[in-house]
């Protein structure tokens, strides 16, 4: 009797750490464009406020660094101060489809030298946009110099398109259109959720589990604003956030496709589609007009006709 008592009071306290699903935070294009609501500085300072407030631990920048003029390295300093990871994102984020492998991984390693004096640069290495290699010689090119220098592809899992909800955001802003902020919380929040369940979802079904996640976003004026408003919604929905060394740890970290892609919707997708997937690898979310049309409605309150 006491023998199951006991079973039954560690199983319950088991289940809650079992079912916890699991995502790193990372933050692509730091030092992003700004001076729209925000400008650079007060950017760095409220997203650092926010992270601290509601307790988010660590989350990792990925730069480029050619945007590191005297105000950009004091942004990515301000981040490396605070205990935040900073990766590489290459020096002038090119477009792998329209670049010889030669010029970007010059581009790549110039960026790998710049990153040096941050003290917590860890080699890992975002394809801006994805986009890895659209033939194998482009691709194997990468994987080696990757290989060689001791990176890990900083692959994603969860992805949407947050960079456009900031650009509808910064439209409004620059045209003096007055916008709710909790509005743009809520539809901000709503709209990654969205796409983020979208995606266990997707892995569950093909994994049949929920794996370690990585979350896209940018070092944008909304991610400074509503990062603790998608942290707390996170949490509620039964989300632990944990740091990307610790997301890289799962077996999908190793996962490699036989076939180069031209457009890449992240790991999970890339999954899928070994397994026969072809349609729906990006959620309906990551599209430009879907997102407009919304945002005219819910956040600026903008009637259909
Ligand atoms: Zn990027």
């Amino acid at each position: 009797m006491l023998r199951s008592i006991l079973i039954l009071i560690i199983s319950l306290l088991t289940i809650p750490v079992a079912n916890a699903k699991q995502l790193a935070i990372t933050l692509d294009d730091a030092p992003r464009k700004a001076d729209g609501y925000f400008d650079g500085p007060t950017r760095a300072k409220t997203l650092i406020e926010n992270l601290e407030k509601h307790k988010i631990g660590q989350v990792t920048f990925f730069a480029t660094t050619q945007s590191l003029n005297q105000e950009g390295l004091e942004r990515i300093g301000t981040y490396n101060k605070a205990g935040h990871i900073i990766g590489n994102h290459t020096h002038s984020h090119p477009n792998f489809l329209e670049t010889e492998l030669s010029v970007y991984q010059s581009d790549f390693l110039q960026a790998h030298h710049l990153l040096q004096q941050f003290d917590n640069f860890k080699p890992y290495f975002r394809f801006p946009y994805l986009r890895e290699g659209e033939t194998i010689e482009k691709r194997d090119g990468m994987r080696n110099l990757l290989q060689k220098n001791n990176y890990q592809n900083a692959y994603i899992t969860l992805n949407n398109y947050d960079w456009y909800i900031e650009e509808l955001f910064q439209a409004a802003v620059k045209v003096g259109k007055p916008v709710d902020m909790e509005r743009l919380s809520k539809f901000y929040v709503d709209v990654l959720m969205a796409s983020i369940n979208y995606y266990d979802d997707m892995a569950s079904k093909y994994l049949g589990r929920s794996p370690k996640h990585v979350l896209l976003l940018h070092e944008m004026d909304i991610t400074a604003l509503f990062i603790g408003d998608l942290a707390r919604r996170l949490q509620r929905e039964g989300w632990e956030i944990i740091s990307l060394q610790e997301a890289y740890q799962d077996p999908i970290a190793k996962y490699q496709l036989d076939q180069p892609i031209k457009y890449n919707p992240g790991r999970i997708g890339e999954i899928a589609l070994a397994k026969g997937q072809k349609k729906n690898l990006w959620h309906y979310t990551l599209d430009e007009s879907y997102l407009e049309k919304r945002f005219n409605q819910e956040v600026l309150l903008m009637s259909d006709h």
